[in-house]
């Protein structure tokens, strides 16, 4: 029997999420993230893909605008559908033609948004995983610091400069703090 988006073996443990929920915010609006969301409950998962818009005659002006693709099945490279655009300077989301609200994509890119907003209520309950890419520009990552951030070395840097307009050095650290360092023992 198949079913679909589960775990592919049963008898593979789980593997261990890899990023920390408060980084969410800023990598899922790095410029170029595929991220999977697993419910550590039900083992069901998708993979959200969100591309930075960039301005038609100056390439390298990024604006706050994303577009955001969803996979539900199994596979990470096919079944994507374009679930809407998002503007993050006011959250706003436009939906993909045909996609409604009440459809499963639809649902799926609402609750996306409102975890990038508040990523806390993930912790515990959802795994996040990256795909081995940079989030900012998508080139593979090799180096295991590298792999913890989900970030390359000039992207992360590229990322902080960006990002210490709004909050502080320490704010950023704690964003990337790797899982497995966390206490995962409730108090
Ligand atoms: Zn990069």
């Amino acid at each position: 029997m198949i079913r679909f988006s589960s775990s592919r073996r049963a008898s593979t443990p789980a593997p261990r999420p890899n990023l920390n929920p408060a980084s969410l915010p800023v990598l899922a609006l790095a410029g170029r993230a595929v991220i999977t969301f697993r419910n550590q409950a039900t083992g069901t998962h998708m993979t959200v893909r969100l591309k930075q818009w960039r301005d038609r005659q100056d390439k390298k002006k990024r604006l706050p605008i994303y577009s955001v693709e969803i996979s539900m099945i199994g596979d990470r490279r096919s079944g994507y559908e374009y679930a809407g655009t998002l503007f993050s300077d006011t959250w706003r989301v436009k939906l993909g033609r045909g996609i409604e609200w009440e459809s499963r994509t639809g649902r799926a890119l609402a609750w996306l948004v409102a975890s990038i907003r508040n990523p806390e209520p993930l912790r515990g309950r959802v795994g996040i995983f990256h795909e081995g890419r940079c989030c900012e520009c998508g080139m593979p990552l090799t180096h295991p610091e590298s792999i913890d951030t989900a970030l390359g070395p000039v992207c992360l840097a590229r990322v902080k400069a960006r990002l210490l307009r709004s909050v502080t050095d320490a704010q950023i650290e704690a964003m990337f703090v790797p899982i497995s360092s966390e206490t995962d023992v409730p108090s």
